[in-house]
C-alpha cells in the first residue's frame, strides 16, 4: 500500500485537523488519542510520511524513543499506573487502523478497564484535562 498523505495523522501534522498536543519538535508530534483505551492514552508519531516501522529513516528513531520515554515517565507521575504499555501495530492484519506510523502509550493498572480498540470518541474538553495532567510532568 502506498502512503496516503491525506490520512488523519498526516492532516494533524499539516494543521488541517485538530488534536490535543502533548509534545512537539521538528521530528515528532505527540497528542491524546481521541478514543482513549484508558484515561491518559497518548500517541507519538514521526513527522515523516510512512505507514509503518519498516520505511522510517534512521534519524527519527532516537527522537521517537526519547519522546516515548519522556511521555511514559510523565504518565507514571500523572496516573500512578502499575504498568505502562507502549504499542505499535504494522498492517491491518496486526490491527492497525490509521496508516501513519504511530506509537500508543497507555497507562494500565488492575481494575482500569482496557479495550484493544475503543469506539467511544472522547470530548476534547476531557482530553485537554488529561493532557494537562501529563504535560505538568514533562
Ligand atoms: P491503530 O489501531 O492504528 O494502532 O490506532 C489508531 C489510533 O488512532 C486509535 O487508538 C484511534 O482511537 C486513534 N485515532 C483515530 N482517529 C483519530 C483522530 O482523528 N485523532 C486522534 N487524536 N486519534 C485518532
Amino acid at each position: 500500500m502506498t502512503y496516503n498523505n491525506e490520512n488523519i495523522f498526516a492532516r494533524i501534522i499539516k494543521g488541517e485537523a485538530d488534536c490535543v498536543k502533548i509534545l512537539e519538535n521538528d521530528y515528532i508530534l505527540s497528542f491524546m488519542d481521541v478514543m482513549p483505551q484508558t484515561p491518559g492514552h497518548t500517541l507519538v508519531i514521526p513527522k515523516y510520511g510512512t505507514e509503518n516501522i519498516f520505511d522510517l529513516p534512521e534519524e527519527y528513531f532516537i527522537h521517537l524513543m526519547d519522546a516515548k520515554q519522556k511521555i511514559a515517565k510523565a504518565i507514571k507521575k500523572a496516573y500512578a499506573p502499575t504498568g505502562v504499555m507502549i504499542m505499535q501495530l504494522n498492517g491491518k492484519e496486526a490491527g492497525q487502523t490509521v496508516f501513519h506510523l504511530h506509537f500508543h502509550i497507555i497507562p494500565r493498572k488492575e481494575g482500569l478497564n482496557y479495550k484493544f480498540h475503543s469506539s467511544e470518541i472522547a470530548d476534547f474538553k476531557d482530553l485537554r484535562r488529561e493532557a494537562e495532567k501529563i504535560k505538568k510532568w514533562l
